[in-house]
């Protein structure tokens, strides 16, 4: 808490920063808590200069009165006007429930909107993480400029957001953008979803891990690149897989969506960036009459998701004004 405690206390220091209505992001990860503060007046079109930046551990046993804890810390005297947090899981955003999140199971089902709320005296929203950083890398990132972007992250999972205007669309259930869970193989591997053969399967750091096990490889997804970018064939056979696959969902997703962009980000597209630029060349080279958009790295990084957060607590903000 030292660092979080003298980060607010330095913001708190700054000429005319007192008085001012403040808006907070917190970006809740399974062993960390991002946090961004920024004045509530700050213009949307780009990402405001934070009068506080941090991070924190996870508060794993009571989460909710951990976060209102937080939140009052960075906040100190100054007038809060609204709360946005981020969630890894499953979230309810319209009633701010978090329905079920695996890396932080204390929170599966618990009404942090309202307890927060509570705690704290002003409106909270909360919002699935890879939502907003698909907001942030859509508008303040690597789609900034665009209306209509698709952000996917590619990790142990992948995931995808399609942002139109600055907003996830979420499909009349909450559960569109599944890209993961695209069928590439019908016959192939058991998906955690219960199918076969899904994008994940082929691409996602888990399957790829194994992939490169089952050839003899040693070591996760770096050390498969690293052979791959040195000429090992048997390497090259799986990254060239996995960028095929990954290359008939985009395919897929510009026959369904035919988005303004994509942009790829994630653990998997962060370091080495053959998956990527290898997808992005099978996709031009099998495409027919798909328009394919600029396919484009994320440029938000680790801090994706707490931008998103303050960005949806300005929007939301000014809507509520
Ligand atoms: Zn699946």
């Amino acid at each position: 808490m030292t660092a979080l405690a003298s980060d607010a206390h330095r913001g708190r220091n700054r000429a005319g920063d007192r008085d001012t209505a403040v808006v907070l992001g917190l970006d809740v990860g399974g062993s960390s808590v991002k946090h961004l503060l920024a004045r509530a007046d700050s213009s949307m079109s780009e990402p405001p200069t934070p009068l506080a930046r941090g991070r924190n551990a996870t508060p794993i046993s009571a989460p909710a009165e951990a976060l209102a804890a937080i939140a009052e810390t960075i906040r100190g005297d100054r007038a809060l006007a609204r709360l946005v947090l981020s969630i890894p899981g499953i979230v309810d955003e319209e009633n701010g429930v978090v329905i079920r999140s695996a890396n932080i199971p204390a929170l599966d089902g618990s009404p942090l909107g309202s307890q927060l709320e509570t705690a704290l005296g002003v409106p909270v929203d909360v919002i699935n993480d890879g939502h907003a950083a698909a907001v942030a890398e859509a508008s303040w990132g690597a789609g900034a400029g665009i209306d209509d972007v698709f952000v996917l992250a590619l990790g142990t999972g992948i995931a995808g957001a399609h942002v139109i205007d600055g907003r996830v669309v979420t499909g009349a259930h909450g559960s569109a953008g599944e890209l993961g869970h695209i069928t590439i193989d019908p016959l192939g591997r058991a998906c955690s979803c219960g199918r076969r053969g899904c994008l994940e399967t082929i691409i996602g750091a888990p399957a790829l891990r194994d992939a490169w096990t089952e050839v003899g490889g040693r070591g996760g997804p770096e050390a498969l690149f690293e052979a791959f970018a040195q000429g090992d064939g048997a390497a090259t056979a799986i990254v060239r897989r996995a960028s095929s696959a990954l290359a008939e969902a985009i395919l897929t997703l510009c026959a369904v969506v035919d988005p303004g962009g994509i942009v790829i980000g994630g653990g998997l597209a962060q370091a080495p960036h053959h998956l990527v630029t290898l997808a992005e060349r099978y996709v031009r080279e099998r495409a027919t009459f798909h328009r394919v958009p600029p396919i484009v790295p994320a440029t938000l990084g680790g801090w994706a998701g707490a931008n998103g957060t303050v960005l949806t607590a300005l929007r939301r903000q000014r809507v509520a004004g």
